[in-house]
């Protein structure tokens, strides 16, 4: 009885107070908001004080990774697909844009639409951006840089790409996406901010996502073979998601409006990645199984990250042992 009395008396108040918190709050859109990334973001940013509007079609995105934001009262879902023209109510302070399928087997599988969301929907976000006066940050790629012959890749680096490979509608979409963010910034003054995102892991990443990290702990985790590409000699660096999200965080509330390199520099093989796998898992009769090298494949990856060491203030903090764990405990949730 008590208890509903002190309610009904307080809700007012309370409505109030959130409210006017409301109005004082920085609001941010997130495009992808049920991926990998864009969940980790939403995170982050309710955690800051922000609200944070998510939007994402579920494509390859999971209701999963947001489930347990529903109940905060500064986040709100919209399930959308930004290759349509976007409305989004209201003033808007920051937008964040990554939705785009991301890995290989993805953009495969849906090539036109990879390559619509990077083009058709950063167009979108730009116009919003420019009506709303919000800052817009763009998720770009270390795939811009393609195959590369410069090794670590700088930011200065133009890349080797082959627009017509099968790789080419998600590397052509995100050098596009870089392209028309710059000439809005130029010919309309938008505020941009654009990070070049090397290999992330941890934990939300689909199980049957195709990247190399997912599948060879979900294969150790069942017993079966680890699937090597080529002989497993090409390298990539693994940055750890928690890292990541706290580069993006510092580059979004940076004054600089050119591409910034976000990655762990530590390299390895695609090999050595799977045997600190099976070693973690604990599974030593867990073998490795040799397949095809897919075409244009790149033979290196290696962050050149001085710049936003520099700028940001910012590095790498958790390594592949730590990082490697977390991500473990995750997937141990989720392989059947
Ligand atoms: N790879 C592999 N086995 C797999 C999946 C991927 O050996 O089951 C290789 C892939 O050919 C590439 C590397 O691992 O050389 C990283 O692939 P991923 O798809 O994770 O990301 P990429 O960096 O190529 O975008």
């Amino acid at each position: 009885m008590v208890y509903i009395v002190t309610r009904r008396k307080s809700k007012p108040l309370f409505a109030t107070f959130v409210l006017t918190f409301s109005v004082l709050m920085k609001k941010i859109l997130i495009t992808g908001a049920a991926g990998f990334l864009g969940s980790h973001l939403c995170d982050r940013f309710i955690k800051e004080g922000y609200y944070v509007i998510g939007l994402d079609n579920l494509l390859t995105g999971s209701k999963d990774n947001i489930a347990h934001l529903f109940k905060e009262p500064n986040f709100e879902f919209i399930y959308y697909d930004v290759t349509k023209f976007v409305h989004v109510p209201g003033e808007l302070d920051y937008i964040l844009h990554f939705a785009s399928p991301a890995s290989p087997i993805d953009y495969l599988k849906m090539p036109i639409h990879t390559l619509k969301v990077g083009s058709l929907g950063t167009h979108h976000l730009l116009g919003l951006a420019k009506d709303k006066g919000s800052r817009i940050l763009i998720a770009s790629t270390s795939e811009v840089y393609g195959d590369p012959l410069v090794h670590p890749q700088t930011e200065d680096y133009w890349g080797n790409v082959n627009p017509v490979g099968p790789r080419g509608v998600y590397d052509e979409a995100k050098r596009f996406q870089e392209a028309i963010t710059m000439a809005y910034h130029t010919a309309h003054d938008v505020e941009i901010r654009i990070v070049r995102i090397f290999n992330t892991y941890g934990p939300r990443m689909r199980v049957e996502d195709g990247r190399a990290l997912p599948a060879f702990m979900s294969q150790a985790l069942r017993g079966i073979p680890l699937t090597v590409f080529g002989d497993g000699s090409q390298t990539r660096s693994f940055c750890y998601v928690d890292d990541l999200i706290e580069g993006i965080f510092r580059l979004l509330h940076s004054d600089y409006s050119q591409p910034v390199n976000i990655g762990n520099p530590a390299e390895i093989t695609i090999r050595q990645l799977a045997e600190e796998i099976i070693a973690l898992v604990g599974n030593p009769e867990v073998t490795l199984s040799f397949k095809e090298l897919p075409e244009d494949d790149p033979k290196v990856r290696k962050p050149d990250i001085t710049l936003a060491r520099k700028l940001l203030k910012w590095e790498p903090k958790v390594d592949r042992s730590e990082g490697l764990k977390r991500t473990l405990d995750y997937f141990k949730t989720v392989v059947k």
